[in-house]
């Protein structure tokens, strides 16, 4: 066999990764094409014959680019999506050429090593205790999946049930009390675990959308039984987060385990000057977050942290005779997470996690935070426009006020009005009844030039 091309291909990648990068900065945010037109390029019969596989790459770049979303850019604020630094993008690439499979140290003891490393790191940044288990994982969903599946393990095991052999048929009801304003996923989590949405108590939250202490403490007392509670670090609305040390004190009295969604508000904990939102985390028994959102790190990138390892195993690890498991201090990751092959998605966090140091990553989340006090406050300051949270981390909602009294309708025309001009976007939502623009500010390279020309954008279109 000849020595395979690999030049042709990856430089390829390569050139069009560049270009594509270069252009971020002054590209229009949405994609350009429609439907009908991407599946005209990108369509058509599969090809019978092998094709030269440089000229598969820049065909595909060239078909996919007019509907590319420039959400890897500066002026992208929609949902909370993070970017991608270069040493991270870098590493990610690098992770696909070395191809191993994380799930066992026999695949990849480099990976598992890596993995072993930034997840140390990792909960140090984010002031979770020494010894924490961790798990790398695609993403909150599939971190509150684990957390939840090791949380209904252990208090059904409490109450004496072996959730592993009987599964839920029959299993002593387990109540999961989380905030009014959780993430869905939890809820989707629960489906998937066969808990059923029916399994959540929801409890009471405040204007912010933070779980009420009280609310919670009475929903406690009005049951017993297993008990679980979520507590969410940074609604996606608001960016509020719950009282976590009260809602864990309040939970450990009940005996109930705690399940933290930190999705991006955990990283409040790796700064200084806004660790404070997120005092007492420590005392939760596991932990969601991202890293593709505020660590900006690409995608399939969340992590899932636990404070009793052998829970973790227990509920996550699997054994089988073809398998080469760990016999000493090796790390399987396989026991950490659902999934079986994967790759070493940990590798990236490494990457991003060197690059930008404690100081870095401290500095990121304060600068996105920043940012958005910006935007709060240069639209505050405009006729027509009222922000309706209070912007603790990097989340702003604004309506828009119409002269006829119809707010909702015009907050929602002012928001499709921005989408289509393009300078950049950003969702609209529902808050407490009223309609509202939804700003997040997550991605590594927006600057205050980025903030100012989307305000000036959003001010133009609501004038009209
Ligand atoms: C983004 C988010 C999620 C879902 O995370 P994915 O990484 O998209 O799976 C869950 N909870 C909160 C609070 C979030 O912000």
């Amino acid at each position: 066999m000849h020595e395979p091309d690999w030049k042709g291909p990856l430089g390829e990648a390569l050139d069009q990764a560049l270009t594509y990068l270069a252009g971020l900065p002054d590209r229009p945010v949405p994609g350009r094409a429609g439907l009908a037109e991407l599946r005209a390029a990108l369509g058509g019969p599969l090809p019978g014959k092998p094709q030269d596989p440089r000229q598969v790459v820049a065909e595909l770049a060239t078909a996919a680019e007019p509907g590319l979303v420039a959400s890897a850019g500066g002026r992208f604020f929609g949902f909370v999506v993070g970017g991608a630094t270069p040493a991270a993008l870098a590493a990610d690439w690098l992770t696909s050429a070395w191809d191993q499979n994380a799930a066992l140290h026999v695949l990849g003891p480099a990976a598992s090593v890596v993995e072993e490393v930034a997840g140390g790191w990792l909960a140090e940044l984010l002031g979770l205790p020494a010894g924490v288990s961790v798990g790398f994982v695609t993403g909150v969903q599939m971190a509150n999946f684990t957390g939840l599946a090791i949380a209904l393990r252990e208090v059904l095991g409490r109450a004496g049930w072996d959730v592993d052999a009987a599964g839920l048929w029959g299993a002593p009801r387990v109540r999961v009390l989380a905030g009014q304003e959780r993430h869905g996923t939890i809820d989707r989590a629960l489906r998937f675990l066969g808990a059923g949405a029916a399994a959540v108590v929801p409890v009471d939250a405040d204007h912010q959308g933070r779980m009420r202490p009280a609310a919670l403490a009475d929903a406690l007392g009005r049951g017993d039984g297993p008990a679980i509670v979520c507590a969410q670090l940074g609604n996606v609305n608001t960016g509020a987060v719950d009282p976590v040390a009260e809602v864990c004190r309040i939970a450990h009295g009940h005996g109930a385990w705690v399940h933290v969604d930190g999705a991006f508000g955990l990283w409040a904990a790796a700064s200084p000057a806004l660790r404070h939102l997120v005092a007492g985390v420590e005392e939760a028994d596991s932990w969601a977050t991202d890293a593709h959102k505020m660590l900006n790190v690409p995608y399939d990138s969340g992590l899932v942290f636990c404070a009793h390892p052998g829970a973790h195993r227990a509920a996550m690890g699997t054994r089988a005779g073809y398998l080469v498991h760990a016999t000493g201090a090796e790390r399987d990751a396989l026991d950490y997470h659902p999934e079986h092959s994967r790759r070493a998605r940990g590798i990236a966090v490494y990457a991003a996690l060197r690059a930008l140091g404690r100081a870095g990553v401290a500095e990121l989340v304060e600068r996105c935070c920043g940012h958005a006090r910006r935007f709060a406050e240069r639209l505050a300051a405009a006729d027509g426009a009222e922000v309706l949270n209070q912007v603790v981390l990097n989340q702003v909602l604004v309506r828009f006020l119409a002269a006829d009294g119809d707010h909702d309708a015009h907050t929602r025309r002012v928001v499709e009005r921005v989408q289509q001009d393009g300078t950049c976007w950003m969702s609209g939502t529902t808050w407490q009844g009223r309609a509202a623009m939804r700003i997040s500010v997550s991605n590594w390279s927006t600057d205050e030039a980025d903030v100012d020309r989307a305000v000036a954008a959003i001010l133009r279109q609501a004038r009209q």
